[in-house]
């Protein structure tokens, strides 16, 4: 069966943002202490534990407005939840210069865009920093983000949400994306294609279900369609 339609994965697949969230922490974390909280560690550890909460928050144990709030009453913060709109902000104002497009990212999309192949992205994260790194893509089609969509990658309801969004059955769908068992298994188990783009030197386990295509570089894409 022919593609019809993609869906795209953001973080290592489109482009990279530099831990740009770990950074809008840290300086938050300067804010805390110079408004009289306290840093509870070095900052190396401190940085450390930024990186363990966000990695916890985007499997979905919390929303990155809880996650923020825990982080600043911790460090005695008061109100801590004064400081998640100072997070978000911070956030979103450093994806211009933090986030970067994989070099041929934008000439794919625009070559599919004119070859009339349905594109969106299904990205783990929260609105509207996921939607910002899409807009510095110029990326056309739906943005699903899993804060908005009520439902998170590897979860089946994530990939039903992209098939509606691309108004075409999960059979005429390919995923792309870098995570073996976030994106390709799951996909795979969605009823679509799992494209990989194996580009970091991550190691596909081999419990997982084979990808459908294997990519190096985004525009090996088209030579698939
Ligand atoms: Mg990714």
């Amino acid at each position: 069966m022919p593609i019809k339609a993609l869906g795209f994965d953001i973080d290592h697949t489109l482009g990279i943002d530099n831990k740009l969230e770990r950074v809008a922490f840290l300086r938050l974390l300067e804010t805390i202490c110079a408004e009289g909280g306290t840093c509870l560690r070095t900052l190396a550890q401190e940085s450390n534990r930024i990186d363990d909460l966000l990695e916890r928050q985007r499997c979905g144990a919390f929303s990155i407005d809880q996650a923020v709030e825990r982080f600043a009453s911790e460090r005695g913060a008061q109100p801590p939840a004064g400081y998640v709109e100072r997070y978000k902000r911070m956030a979103l104002e450093s994806v211009p210069e933090f986030f970067v497009a994989q070099p041929d990212a934008r000439a794919v999309l625009r070559e599919l865009r004119q070859r009339g192949i349905a594109c969106a992205i299904l990205s783990n994260g929260w609105s509207p920093l996921q939607q910002e790194k899409a807009r510095q893509l110029d990326f056309a089609g739906p943005v699903l983000v899993s804060d908005a969509i009520g439902a998170q990658k590897p979860q089946a309801e994530a990939f039903a949400a992209l098939a509606v969004a691309l108004k075409t059955d999960s059979r005429n769908i390919a995923y792309v994306g870098d995570n073996p068992r976030g994106d390709i298994a799951a996909a795979l188990a969605a009823g679509m294609r799992g494209i990989w783009l194996d580009a970091e030197g991550v190691t596909y386990a081999p419990e997982l279900p084979q990808p459908s295509a294997v990519i190096h570089r985004l525009a090996e894409l088209l030579t698939l369609l």
